[in-house]
């Protein structure tokens, strides 16, 4: 057999293989969700200890300490947000990781699944509790709350257009962490709070939807250990428009609460640590 055939050979093989699912989380024993946790704590009545709302094209941050939870909700229109979260003690080192979260879950996020933090720690920061969209993946390929995408930002849009743009999720999460001693540098890969994402089927192009959030709807998260998160209501809407068109959809708030769940709802909850690899890399 000729070089190019054993390489169309190999393609031939490659094609017509199953996929293999690379880290099947759920049986992974430092990685697995505790799934009567979560309904607990979907049964329970939280006490609200903070609330905020996050104004149309603007950014807002906010601190949830071990245990508590987070909550955004679509009040009064379709909105989709861009999030971040830090470690709250060693926020310049230790945040979210959307590549390895995307890994070990899944392109879309949904409840039991976690963000997990980056090198050297690679921990959950936090657990979806609650997801009222629940949307699936649709006959297109698509799903809500995607940690495919980073976030808009000024430097795309001077790509695009050739102009300055300050009102955008990269920039109003810059300003947002202005006050907590982080710049720019800081924020980071996002989840895409209710923005329905995917790839085209021909071109595997990144693709969006106008997102099914309606008000009412919400997303949960529990805290795993103290953490720092902040959210832009995104300047593209619900994301019906394609970026750099210049079209400007309706935008709207989103409201965001910080809960304390009972102790009982809590009850054998830990927060988590941080791996315990040895860091030496054979070096
Ligand atoms: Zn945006």
């Amino acid at each position: 057999m000729s070089d190019t055939q054993q390489q169309d050979s190999a393609k031939e093989t490659s094609r017509k293989h199953p996929p293999i699912v690379c880290y099947n989380v759920a049986e992974l024993p430092q990685a697995s969700v505790d799934r009567a946790l979560l309904q607990r704590l979907a049964d329970g009545k939280h006490e609200v200890v903070h609330e905020l709302t996050i104004p149309p094209r603007d950014g807002r941050a906010w601190e949830v300490k071990a245990g508590q939870l987070w909550r955004i909700t679509c009040t009064e229109g379709p909105q989709v947000a861009d999030m971040n979260v830090w470690a709250l003690h060693n926020p310049k080192r230790e945040r979210f990781y959307t590549s390895k979260t995307r890994q070990l879950h899944a392109s879309h996020l949904t409840v039991g699944d976690r963000l997990w933090s980056g090198f050297p720690y690679l921990r959950p920061l936090a657990t979806i509790t609650a997801d009222t969209i629940a949307y699936g993946i649709d006959g297109d390929g698509a799903g809500v709350h995607d940690v495919i995408g980073s976030r808009c930002d000024p430097y795309t849009n001077w790509l695009l257009t050739g102009a300055d743009m300050n009102v955008c999720c990269h920039s109003n999460l810059t300003r947002a962490v202005a006050g907590c001693g982080l710049g720019e540098e800081d924020v980071h890969d996002v989840l895409n709070v209710f923005m329905c994402t995917g790839f085209t089927r021909d071109t595997n192009q990144y693709f969006t939807k106008p997102s099914p959030v309606r008000p009412g709807d919400y997303i949960e998260f529990l805290a795993e250990t103290d953490v720092l998160v902040a959210a832009s209501t995104c300047p593209q809407g619900d994301v019906s428009v394609a970026c750099g068109t210049g079209r400007a959809p309706t935008c709207y708030p989103l409201g965001v609460q910080v809960l304390q769940p009972s102790a009982e709802a809590l009850a054998g909850w830990k927060p988590t640590e941080p791996v315990k690899y040895g860091g030496k890399h054979g070096l």
